[in-house]
């Protein structure tokens, strides 16, 4: 065996063990080449937008915040326990987007901190290896921003009602790459209109589309939520696919 084979089966390998694999994957899956570590990634793929000091990204994110203030502007406020704004870097050039808060997020006040956040965690740190990234230096949020009372999906008029938010956050980051995660996510950012039951993740992941915003376009990257790869172990190899295309489509808009 080669001297660089090794090396991408030992870097691959230990991905696994970050991202915490029970089971190996299909050998098409491991020997696709996207699934090798890109050898070009280094650590200049991943530079903030502005060097130093506060920004007006900041600003701007602060004064949305208090724009929002206690809202009370549809159904969600009257269960929440706290408003889950997003948090990270307002420079950021990856941004990821879920669902909506979940119990622990709702009493945190802060994204994707239960299980299926510390699994998101690891893909960013996994990520970040390559290029110099931490999660404090992509911006996380959700489609909707209160906790829908037992988890369950945001209905239609929560995320319209929402959505102007998101879409302030997102001009104001301006991000170079969008990673949705998990069917409502990237139902609501496709723009999709029909019922959400005609959206498959699993069919449309893995494909970038366009998310228009001001005179701006945006990549964004549709991939499982970690929820479901807590409980679909084995589907993590298609995340960590759609993770390198991310990796790679950062490098070429560097
Ligand atoms: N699931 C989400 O979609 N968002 C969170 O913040 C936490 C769990």
């Amino acid at each position: 065996m080669n001297a660089d084979l090794k090396k991408s089966i030992c870097d691959v390998l230990e991905y696994f063990k970050a991202m915490g694999f029970e089971c190996m994957p299909h050998s098409s899956e491991l020997f696709t080449p996207s699934a090798v570590l890109p050898a070009a990634a280094d650590k200049t793929v991943y530079r903030s937008n502005v060097a130093h000091g506060p920004s007006d990204k900041d600003s701007a994110l602060h004064s949305l915040r208090d724009e929002i203030g206690d809202c009370k502007r549809c159904a969600l406020s009257q269960q929440r326990t706290n408003i889950v704004f997003g948090e990270g870097s307002p420079e950021a050039r990856i941004m990821f987007i879920g669902e909506a808060p979940g119990r622990e997020e709702d009493i945190q006040a802060r994204p994707f901190v239960g299980d299926a956040g510390k699994l998101l965690t690891k893909l960013i740190e996994k990520m970040g290896e390559k290029t110099g990234f931490k999660r404090k230096d992509v911006y996380i949020a959700n489609i909707v921003k209160c906790r829908p009372p037992m988890n369950r999906d945001p209905h239609d008029d929560e995320m319209r009602t929402c959505s102007p938010f998101l879409v302030r956050q997102i001009e104001i980051i301006a991000p170079a790459v969008i990673v949705s995660l998990g069917r409502i996510s990237a139902f609501s950012l496709s723009g999709r209109t029909g019922p959400l039951t005609s959206f498959s993740i699993t069919r449309e992941r893995g494909k970038f589309f366009d998310y228009r915003v001001g005179n701006r376009s945006i990549p964004v990257m549709p991939t499982f939520h970690p929820a479901y790869l807590l409980r679909n172990p084995k589907d993590k190899w298609l995340t960590w696919e759609d993770a390198l295309a991310v990796l790679k489509r950062l490098e070429e808009e560097k």
